[in-house]
């Protein structure tokens, strides 16, 4: 280690993917130094080993401190723009994650390097392999590395460096690759100046190989052709390629491909040459809010059909022609597909789709066309919100209010958030739309923080659908238990197939049957590994947990009493779809939930048949309530509208409102006159009511009443401590102890006791997951500063002890499932 005067270098300050909190001081060796950008991958030593960085900034360090050296620098081209390190900073504070593992999952996967180390013998190895015992471990190990010198050897890597501390073997650190390389394909063309015609005159002799005169025509008839098109279409492809090469007619080159998702346009739109009045004013603030180029955040609330997503166009177009790039981010995949249509028809090319769908292949491409200024727009879900453009002007998040924002593992973020804290850091507009906004960001209008955007009329002043609400109890019982479409429905499904409108059913429950439960004890059919039942798939007629994926054939005999009790009970799409199929087997009944578009490209296929009017019922989970527009639908059904409300969780009421009021969004979007029907056992819960009078502002009002009463967001923040173990009871020893650690924690600091609340540790309302036991503990926090005081002791004082025990304890800042 040398000293930086000693060097005359820069230093630079480092994100190492490893799970620390901070940042690092590297040096820069003198050969690395002209690569050495922010932004860029870099290899350096940590603690003994070698870990991938990136570079966030070159510090000019007056002090004499000993720095260590960066390894290398495998990549010139960097990943990310300067602009972005302050918002991955944030993040990293905000939700007291690692710098590094936040950028790390920000990137590609393929741009991870593998770090491989390469085995070698040493003398003292090929001497071992002669004295050792014929039938010893050692000996078959160190024979295998001896015959396959420099290769990954297939045992576990504490059994190898056992035998590298025995001098027997070395381990040197192999070169760091990424696991994705940019695309080459080879492609064959005409050399310059070769004339075709002359050429073909020559004496026939020259061409007698098979197809031989029409293989030249297609090579000289385009500019260049792919080899591997040559040999599809001519058996004798790669010869013929050869040999005209070998003649100095045709030469061939490699090229970069770019692997891209873009799909075929299916949905498009021709624009609308006027706006409406509200959608010009909506405008018009936006434009102006543009103009000034800082930051500011716009709440549009525009009803289901007000046409949003002309608003969002046109600001897209304004944007670009001031030069500037713009996000879009949308809560589903799907959503972003059937957006990038719209988008696509209106604004060119230059948009890039990308999100967690796509194939590792396409995410590498396309991250680095963006970061190479090649695209000016980039649309997906949540992951689109770290796109590196260089020149972003604008974030558009559409949906807000949806909770799929919510990033659910690690690191753990709030997209839609996010995307507001990135557009004041790179001092930008973002504009969060939606036809049932969040009581977050509506109070955030409320106390000025937002400027409010209203778009209260659908175009062309279309009416909101009719809504009617089906008491389930007053239902006689037989209809109650084994149909779930209530008469009233059924008729309404059938005037509606008659006259060659299409309908959408909204079940938010995927499957056959949700229990499988013995009719003599009462026993369920539970995962072993999640504390929750299992549910019936007819497809493959099995049970399965929706949770691990865990499943088991069906059985009928009960183990807890051993009788044949078990049967089963409830409902899903699955039989919803099947009950359909007997009701009206004359009608095209389509299906979308997430075990129907498990096959990637599936959700587009259901959607366009559902465009072009080949299905007459949709039927689906929360993935049909989203905001697509198809104006033949006259008729939404809600099976159970209380399914949302069973949910342990103070977001209950809201997500009810929201996802009744989307889903009855769909209907009447064309000319005819949209119905919904609700069927529901809670006629009376205010989230139902005010969604059936589309009554956004009562709701809000109550709902804010309600979270102000019993301490939630938005009012007090909120944190979950969740910690998870392999064994039963040592979890909940650990539990135990971690609330009296925690709040001897908050007692240490006059703020944190006056500022926060405790609650639990409590087991979860999931007690057990993916084979994990789960307890919890709620914080509820005042103020931010208290609770930011609190993660930060939680995480430097309480979270490692419990990991060297076999715990885990997860920070879940802002939480949104607490299940
Ligand atoms: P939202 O996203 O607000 O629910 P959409 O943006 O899907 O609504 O718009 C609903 C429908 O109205 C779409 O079919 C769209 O093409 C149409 N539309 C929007 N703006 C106009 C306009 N200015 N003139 C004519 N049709 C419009
Ligand atoms: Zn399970």
């Amino acid at each position: 280690m040398k000293t930086l005067t000693e060097y005359n270098a820069t230093c630079l300050r480092i994100a190492v993917c490893v799970p620390v909190r901070g940042t690092f001081l590297y040096v820069v060796p003198q050969a690395l130094a002209p690569c050495a950008n922010v932004g860029c991958q870099v290899i350096v030593p940590f603690k003994n080993r070698k870990v991938e960085g990136y570079i966030l900034e070159k510090v000019s360090q007056a002090q004499d401190l000993e720095l260590k050296e960066i390894v290398d620098i495998p990549h010139k081209t960097p990943l990310f723009h300067s602009q972005q390190v302050a918002f991955f900073e944030w993040i990293s504070e905000y939700y007291i994650q690692p710098i590094g593992n936040i950028i790390r999952s920000a990137l590609p996967d393929g741009m991870k390097m593998g770090l491989c180390k390469s085995i070698f013998l040493t003398e003292h190895g090929s001497r071992a392999i002669e004295e050792l015992d014929r039938d010893s471990e050692d000996r078959e190990i160190l024979s295998w590395i001896r015959d396959h010198p420099g290769k990954r050897a297939p045992w576990s890597f504490s059994r190898i460096s056992a035998l590298e501390k025995l001098k027997w073997l070395s381990i040197e650190d192999g070169k760091p690759k990424r696991s994705m390389t940019p695309l080459l394909r080879t492609f064959v063309r005409p050399k310059k100046g070769v004339d075709l015609k002359a050429f073909l005159e020559q004496d026939e002799g020259t061409f007698k190989a098979k197809g031989e005169v029409e293989f030249l025509k297609t090579v000289f008839s385009s500019e260049s052709i792919r080899l591997s098109e040559l040999s599809a279409n001519f058996s004798n492809g790669r010869y013929l390629v050869n040999k005209w090469i070998g003649k100095g007619v045709l030469e061939s080159y490699k090229e970069k491909l770019c692997r891209s998702s873009l799909g075929n346009i299916v949905f498009s739109s021709s624009p609308p040459l006027t706006l409406y009045g509200q959608q010009r004013e909506a405008l018009d603030s936006i434009t102006a809010a543009l103009d000034k180029k800082t930051f500011s955040s716009v709440l549009l609330y525009g009803v289901t059909g007000s046409g949003k997503t002309e608003v969002y166009c046109r600001a897209i177009e304004y944007a670009f022609r001031s030069g500037r790039q713009a996000i879009v981010m949308l809560p589903e995949i799907s959503l972003a597909t059937y957006m990038e249509n719209i988008f696509r028809s209106r604004l060119g090319h230059r948009i890039s789709v990308y999100h967690s769908g796509l194939s590792s292949g396409e995410r590498f491409d396309q991250w680095m066309k963006i970061v190479r200024g090649e695209v000016d727009l980039v649309m997906g879900a949540r992951s689109a919100l770290f796109a590196p453009l260089p020149r972003l002007g604008l974030i558009i998040v559409d949906e807000e209010h949806d909770p799929s924002f919510k990033q659910e593992n690690n690191p753990r973020y709030n997209g839609r958030d996010m995307a507001v804290v990135r557009a004041k850091i790179e001092d930008t507009l973002v504009i969060l739309g939606s036809g049932t906004p969040s009581i977050q960001s509506y109070q955030n209008c409320m106390n000025g923080r937002y400027h409010l955007l209203e778009m209260p009329e659908r175009v062309e002043k279309r009416p909101l659908p009719e809504v009617e609400i089906i008491d389930m109890k007053t239902l006689p019982e037989r209809q109650q238990g084994n149909r779930m479409i209530s008469p009233r429905l059924h008729q309404a499904i059938e005037g509606n197939i008659r006259s060659g409108d299409q309908t959408i059913l909204f079940l938010n429950r995927r499957g056959f049957h949700r229990l499988y439960l013995c009719r003599f004890c009462g026993r369920h059919v539970r995962c072993p590994n999640c504390d929750v039942s299992l549910t019936y798939h007819l497809e493959n007629d099995r049970l399965s947990c929706h949770y691990c994926g865990f499943h088991a054939a069906k059985e009928t005999t009960c183990v807890a009493c051993g009788r044949k009790g078990l049967k089963a009970y409830g409902f899903g799409t699955e039989k919803l779809a099947h009950e359909l199929r007997e009701l009206f087997p004359s009608a095209r009944i389509d299906r979308m939930d997430a075990d129907s578009t498990r096959r990637r490209g599936e959700t587009l296929r259901i959607l366009k048949r559902f465009s072009r009017q080949e299905t007459d019922i949709l039927v689906g989970t929360q993935m049909v309530t989203k905001g697509y527009d198809f104006p033949k639908v006259t008729l939404v059904g809600v099976i159970a509208a209380d399914l949302s409300l069973e949910f342990p969780d103070f977001r209950a009421g809201e997500r009810t409102f929201q996802i009744l009021s989307q889903v009855a969004g769909r209907a009447g979007r064309g000319p005819a006159k949209g119905r919904v029907i609700i069927q529901t056992f809670n006629p009376n819960h205010y989230s139902i009511k005010t969604a059936v009078d589309n009554d956004f502002l009562s709701f809000f009002m109550k709902e804010r009443e309600l979270r102000q009463q019993l301490g939630y967001p938005p009012f007090y923040h909120l944190a979950c401590l969740r910690l998870q173990g392999n064994d039963k009871e040592k979890t909940a020893g650990a539990a135990q102890k971690l609330g009296q650690d925690v709040r001897s924690v908050v007692k240490g600091s006059h703020q944190m006791n006056k500022d926060l609340i405790l609650l639990g540790p409590v087991e979860a309302p999931i007690a057990k997951l993916k084979g994990k036991y789960r307890w919890q503990m709620l914080v509820k926090g005042r103020t931010n500063a208290a609770l930011k005081e609190f993660l930060v002791l939680v995480d430097r004082q309480l979270v490692r002890p419990l990991q060297t025990r076999g715990l885990q304890l997860i920070l879940d800042v802002d939480p949104y499932q607490m299940i």
